[in-house]
């Protein structure tokens, strides 16, 4: 077993000194050096896919085409399509200037923030720590990373593939728990990006806000997944099974809960079934691609959803392997923690509706939600559903998708975040858009300033 150390208050410090140091050279800022920067890193991940995809397995029991598919591989897209961007992204944009300024330019700058930090989270512990730090690079920024320790194999290995290629005093990687974090977050960063659960979320705002250091929060809770009478209910069942089964449950936006319309219950829960076995066979515990829950902590805060409801499918688990069947539940109340608490599992709890009001109600008397997935074909449903639900983003007719495309940004709303990345939002994410306005010397309006005679009069002309 891989032990995590923490670090001490001093190397926190010394590493951030370090960071600081090193912008103030101005060496992180030049185009060419940024664009070297994203080529070593996609060198790196291309060069280590064994190490990282073992180190996955280990830690979560990921397979390699999961690992492929929602890591390694989405973080070379993403490296790939910045690279091809940044020349535009990095260009001053000049804005148009207000008829009350005649004979002024005005254009916008993208600066770097300087040192900043990146926590990440265990669930896509590789890409999530990796992701925002393209936007970092991309922007000009120097950081340090912070992996979870409860993968410990994967903290490991992103320590020795960042050391072997960057230098500390530009990218360093400060492995540990709480302890770590917690000096990590008195220190005078200039931009914080935190992946996380919502409790930690708030000790990280808190932590920001003593300093007043910008943060992007990009936090968890339940997603809500709306299957109408209309929906094309096999290929519903398909993506939503796809959706909260990849790696076991365990993702941020996964479908947390189902809203199914009454007149598709029973076809929903009988396609479900059929499912199950064509993806993952009559014993999915046994399934070596069948991923496991992160830790006994998690399996067993998993395992106490199962008796609160009556289990239509599934329900087996295995404690050595910290394994739990993809499981369809009907929950007994919806007070009770498996429809309060954010379920991170192969756990499906379904309610059943007449009228998609109901729906409407019950979640937006909820936390805004990170995602939302509504399976309909009616227009007027899709219609009012994006219109009365605040969620951070989500899919008509799928699940995940709309995170693995660079044009979209990515984030929660109010309790699931704040802010957004991915592709350009990554890259303005960890950039301060500093507005120029640049005024001529060539004449001078003498009535702005005071006891200028009639003054006022040709101003409000002016600004009506
Ligand atoms: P977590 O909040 O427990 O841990 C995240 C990071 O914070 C880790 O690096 C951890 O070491 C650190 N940390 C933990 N406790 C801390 C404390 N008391 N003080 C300071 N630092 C602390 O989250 P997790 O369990 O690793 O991840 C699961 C959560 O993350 C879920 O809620 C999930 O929805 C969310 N998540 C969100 C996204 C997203 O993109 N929005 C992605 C993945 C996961």
């Amino acid at each position: 077993m891989v032990e995590i150390k923490e670090h001490s208050l001093n190397s926190v410090e010394k590493h951030v000194h370090m960071q600081k140091q090193y912008f103030k050279t101005g060496a992180t800022r030049s185009k060419e050096f940024r664009v070297k920067m994203l080529e070593t890193l996609e060198k790196q991940i291309k060069k280590n896919e064994e190490e990282i995809s073992r180190a996955l397995k280990l830690d979560l029991n990921k397979s390699e085409s999961e690992a492929y598919v929602t890591e390694i591989g989405f973080l070379l897209e993403e490296i790939r399509f910045t690279m091809k961007h940044i020349n535009r992204w990095m260009k001053p944009k000049k804005v148009k200037t207000a008829i009350t300024h005649i004979g002024s330019k005005s254009y916008t700058i993208a600066e770097p923030y300087g040192v900043s930090l990146i926590i990440a989270p265990w669930n896509y512990p590789f890409q999530l720590q990796l992701a925002p730090l393209i936007g970092a690079i991309a922007a000009g920024n120097t950081a340090i990373l912070k992996p979870s320790e409860l993968t410990p194999n994967t903290s490991n290995i992103l320590a020795s593939i960042i050391s072997e290629v960057f230098d500390p005093e530009y990218i360093a990687v400060l492995e540990g728990g709480i302890d770590t974090t917690t000096y990590l977050l008195e220190q005078p960063f200039d931009y914080i990006f935190f992946t996380g659960s919502v409790p930690v979320g708030k000790i990280v705002m808190k932590a920001a806000a003593k300093r007043l250091i910008p943060i992007t929060l990009e936090l968890g809770g339940k997603s809500p997944c709306i299957i109408d009478e209309t929906a094309n209910v096999e290929l519903a069942v398909k993506r939503i099974a796809f959706g909260k089964l990849i790696n076991a449950g365990q993702t941020c936006i996964a479908p947390d809960y189902l809203y199914v319309h009454k007149n598709v219950k029973e076809k929903f829960y009988m396609e479900f079934k059929k499912v199950i076995v064509e993806f993952y066979g009559e014993n999915p515990i046994a399934n070596e691609h069948f991923a496991k829950i992160v830790n006994e902590r998690h399996f067993n805060r998993l395992t106490t959803y199962l008796s609160q409801g009556e289990i239509l499918h599934g329900g087996r688990m295995d404690e050595t392997s910290h394994k739990i069947e993809p499981t369809l539940i009907v929950p007994n109340s919806m007070t009770s923690e498996i429809m309060t608490e954010e379920i991170f599992g192969p756990i499906l709890p379904m309610i059943e509706y007449e009228e998609i009001q109901e729906v409407i109600d019950f979640v937006t008397s909820r936390p805004k939600p990170l995602a939302l997935y509504l399976f309909t074909k009616s227009e007027s449903i899709e219609k009012q559903v994006t219109e009365t639900i605040s969620f951070g983003g989500g899919c008509i007719n799928d699940t995940l998708m709309h995170i693995a495309t660079p044009y979209l940004p990515f984030g929660g709303v109010g309790e699931s975040g704040i802010g957004t990345y991915h592709g350009e939002s990554s890259f303005h994410a960890f950039s301060h858009n500093k507005s120029i306005l640049k005024q001529t010397n060539l004449f001078d309006f003498r009535f702005r300033y005071p006891h200028a005679e009639n003054g006022l009069a040709k101003l409000k002309k002016l600004m009506k």
